[in-house]
């Protein structure tokens, strides 16, 4: 089998071209080409020798995921399905708006982490991506957009994908690996150039992870926090059973030492009547007193058998008061790409579904949250 080259970053790439007798600035044109040039075909790789690139087109590929299908919505929001092999498919939205563009990516084919609102933990785990499918995701998304410049053109220019979001399927900091590898490959200058401040893994709460995050590759973090108090968060985000809040907090604390912002995001779906009342705004604001914070308030996106209803506009509304009063920065979410169903992990491609075990693979399509912006 060919080593498809969209698994290595920078490092690895050079590394496995050391092994060929290679010198490190061919890995380097070439990641240049794969990434900045979205070029997969090594034989258009114009100024790497022409004894390597038959080398490389008989020992290897650039092979990113194959599209299933590619949405545009009424605002511009665009979705793709993208098969990933093995009867599985993820999917990656990109938000353009006027000063930026977001790509919201996956990082597992569903997640085991269950959380009680959300449909991806519904479905159940069934693998992580690769780096080449995590990073292919933006690969793809630069090659439909038609942000990929041409050799020799400069690096003038806005890029069409701007910001990334790691929101999509799955828990990243479970993936580790792969995700660390793809995160990268998005800062790298020979391939997506991204600020590090534009690059955001949202996780659920890992705690080690986060501190190994911090230590390989500090992007912006956001935190899906749900609830003020343990009790509450144990329900909603099962993983704070091993992980409760007071240590979140404190991997919170350590992270900023390095964050390339100075504050963390909390995510915080409102649930009506669950954690949405004006005492639960207050237990929050004294649970991150001594972290420079902000709110993202996301009215949930119900699916079927959900259990839980979206809190009332005026809910919504008076929970982000009582954290602005506070000089707490919280922005209720836009929802976008409403008409074809563009949330990130909203069409969650095709998962073992845990309740139907034996049961040939489908697609499954799940009705969940809209797509947020942050
Ligand atoms: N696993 C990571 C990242 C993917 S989920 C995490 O949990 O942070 C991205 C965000 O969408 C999280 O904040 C998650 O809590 C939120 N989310 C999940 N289900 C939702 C729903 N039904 N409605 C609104 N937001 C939801
Ligand atoms: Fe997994 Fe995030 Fe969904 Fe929780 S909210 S089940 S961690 S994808």
């Amino acid at each position: 089998m060919r080593v498809n080259l969209l698994d290595f970053d920078a490092e690895r790439l050079a590394a496995w071209f050391a092994g060929r007798g290679e010198k490190a600035f061919r890995a380097r044109q070439v990641l240049r080409w794969m990434h900045r040039f979205g070029e997969d075909d090594f034989g258009k790789m114009t100024d790497v020798a022409k004894s390597l690139r038959a080398a490389l087109a008989a020992e290897a590929e650039v092979r990113g995921p194959v599209p299933i299908s590619d949405t545009v919505a009424a605002d511009g929001t665009r979705k793709w399905l993208l098969d990933v092999g093995g009867g599985n498919a993820v999917e990656t939205v990109f938000i353009p708006e006027a000063n930026r563009g977001t790509l919201c990516m996956s990082t597992q084919v569903g997640c085991a982490l269950e959380c009680a609102f959300c449909s991806t933990g519904r479905q159940g785990f069934n693998r992580n991506l690769s780096t080449s499918e995590i990073v292919g995701q933006l690969w793809h998304a630069n090659r439909m957009l038609g942000a990929v410049r041409q050799p020799g053109v400069g690096n003038s220019g806005e890029r069409v994908v701007s910001n990334v979001v790691l929101m999509g399927m799955g828990e990243p900091l479970v993936n580790f690996d792969s995700t660390v590898a793809a995160l990268k490959l998005m800062l790298d200058d020979n391939a997506y150039g991204l600020s590090r401040r534009r690059v955001t893994v949202s996780t659920s709460g890992i705690v080690p992870a986060m501190d190994r995050l911090r230590e390989t590759v500090p992007v912006a973090l956001a935190v899906s926090l749900h609830a003020p108090d343990d009790n509450l968060r144990d329900r909603l985000v099962p993983i704070n059973r091993k992980y409760p809040l007071q240590d979140l907090m404190a991997a919170c604390r350590r992270y900023l030492e390095n964050a390339p912002r100075d504050f963390i995001t909390f995510e915080y779906v409102l649930l009506d009547g669950v954690n949405d009342s004006d005492a639960h705004a207050r237990a929050l604001l004294a649970l991150v007193r001594d972290i420079p914070s902000k709110f993202n308030l996301i009215p949930f996106n119900a699916f079927p058998n959900s259990g839980f209803r979206r809190s009332t506009p005026g809910r919504v509304r008076r929970f982000q008061e009582i954290l602005m009063a506070a000089e707490v920065v919280a922005t209720v979410r836009k929802t976008r790409g409403d008409d074809i169903d563009a949330a990130c992990g909203q069409l969650a491609g095709q998962v073992r579904d845990k309740s139907r075990r034996g049961v040939s693979p489908r697609l499954t399509f799940s009705p969940k949250r809209s797509l947020e912006v942050i």
